[in-house]
């Protein structure tokens, strides 16, 4: 089945919001196995939006429109779809009656505007909004199928979830598709795409990679007619990238990097504490982010001034003085300050220059030390990360997350 998303709204254009609904839209076709061929935004305008709405209606099989079902003048979705669509509108006398409650049973005045929101579509019919006046609208004809959602999210999010996914995946013919997410850490995409290129080939199931700061994931998805020979088909595709990519498979699903290493810290009953500088809190708060932490984690320290360095992780102010504050001896005597100062047996220590000022031609923009320390001994790993200062902070906290991981796998 093939789709477009038509999003209606000149506060879109405007860059006043931000198209979250259509996000959360292709998230859920993915999961369906329906295929967006194309997103268009229009503003509030009849002539354009209909000349939108012909052209999606005429590529795919199902065209959703978000936006402009409510009762004011610029909601004008309604009517142009039935209009694109071919098919008129109808009164719903029950949807009046419960707009007509609706309102009466909050003192407020019905204005003939409201009673817009009860048209439905002659062919097809509204889905179900428990948290709004707009029902959202299914209009169905010869081979094609068009569906109207309203655009406040507490509002969307439901009907499609409630209505949307179930009406697609009945008429998906009873088909079922199952996909898992493996997640991979310290290989680039490039690489990882390389590995596995001729799994990519494949139709059914199909391997999809999506390139993330500092990791990727390979999304395997399969259609099959029940759940079981779906993971059927799902399952030895993951075995064959398992045994491609080794150790750098770290997680599946929906765990992120923070959550297998607080997983895998609580497994080898191993206890952590951080010290870190440039990332001013980032890898402490990613793992205090994870339910449950507080069984791995300690604390951290951030130690931003070369003081802090010194007088709360014990950092020796001749070392900041010979080698600098970012360095590899930095590092290593925060992640070693940490580990004693909480007496933890894991401690890890970042340092770097985050940017956008503070750069050197030997210690430029993006430079980081990672290092991670344990009772019999201390390894740093430096990078230059390129980027704005976001960017080179998460990738920090990444590449540290990722040596946790390879430290704790080592050692069970
Ligand atoms: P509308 O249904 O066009 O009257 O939109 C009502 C409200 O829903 C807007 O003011 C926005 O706050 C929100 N909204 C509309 N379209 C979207 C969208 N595509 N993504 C997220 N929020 C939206
Ligand atoms: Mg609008």
């Amino acid at each position: 089945m093939k789709a477009e998303i038509v999003s209606v709204g000149t506060e879109l254009l405007l860059g006043q919001i931000v198209d979250t609904n259509a996000a959360t839209l292709g998230k859920a076709l993915a999961d369906l196995g329906i295929v967006v061929h194309r997103r268009v935004t229009v503003g509030d305008n009849h002539e354009r939006l209909l000349a939108a709405l012909h052209e999606s209606i005429a590529n795919a099989d199902v065209v959703f429109t978000i936006g402009g079902l409510g009762p004011t003048q610029d909601d004008i979705t309604r009517d142009v779809l039935a209009e694109a669509m071919g098919v008129p509108l109808r009164f719903d006398e029950a949807i009046g009656r419960r707009l007509r409650s609706f309102f009466g049973s909050r003192g407020l005045e019905l204005l003939e505007s409201q009673l817009r929101q009860a048209y439905v579509p002659t062919s097809g019919r509204a889905l179900d909004n428990p948290n709004g006046t707009a029902p959202g609208l299914l209009f169905e004809t010869e081979g094609k199928i068009a569906i109207a959602l309203p655009g406040p999210p507490g509002e969307f999010g439901p009907i499609l979830e409630n209505e949307v996914v179930p009406y697609l995946r009945s008429r998906s013919g009873g088909r079922t598709i199952r996909s898992r997410v493996v997640r991979i850490c310290s290989m680039g995409e490039a690489v990882v795409e390389d590995r596995v290129k001729d799994l990519m080939a494949s139709d059914n199931p199909t391997v999809a990679p999506y390139a993330k700061t500092g990791e990727v994931h390979l999304r395997v998805t399969a259609q099959a007619d029940s759940v079981e020979a779906a993971e059927a088909l799902i399952e030895p595709v993951v075995r064959e990238i398992e045994a491609r990519l080794g150790s750098h498979v770290y997680a599946y699903d929906d765990e992120p990097l923070e959550g297998a290493v607080v997983r895998m810290l609580r497994e080898a009953r191993l206890t952590l504490a951080t010290g870190e500088s440039c990332t001013g809190g980032l890898l402490a708060k990613r793992i205090t982010d994870v339910p449950g932490s507080s069984d791995v984690f300690l604390g951290g320290v951030i130690a931003y001034s070369n003081q802090a360095k010194v007088n709360l992780l014990g950092v020796a102010a001749e070392m900041i003085k010979a080698h600098g504050a970012v360095s590899r001896e930095v590092a290593e005597a925060l992640a070693v300050g940490a580990r004693l100062r909480f007496r933890s047996d894991i401690g890890v220590g970042i340092t770097g220059v985050a940017g956008p000022g503070g750069g050197t031609p030997e210690k430029p923009v993006g430079v980081v030390w990672q290092a991670i320390a344990t009772a019999d001994r201390v390894e740093a790993e430096g990078n230059v990360y390129a980027g704005i200062r976001a960017d080179i902070r998460t990738k920090a906290t990444q590449t540290a997350l990722t040596k946790l991981r390879d430290l704790v796998a080592q050692q069970v």
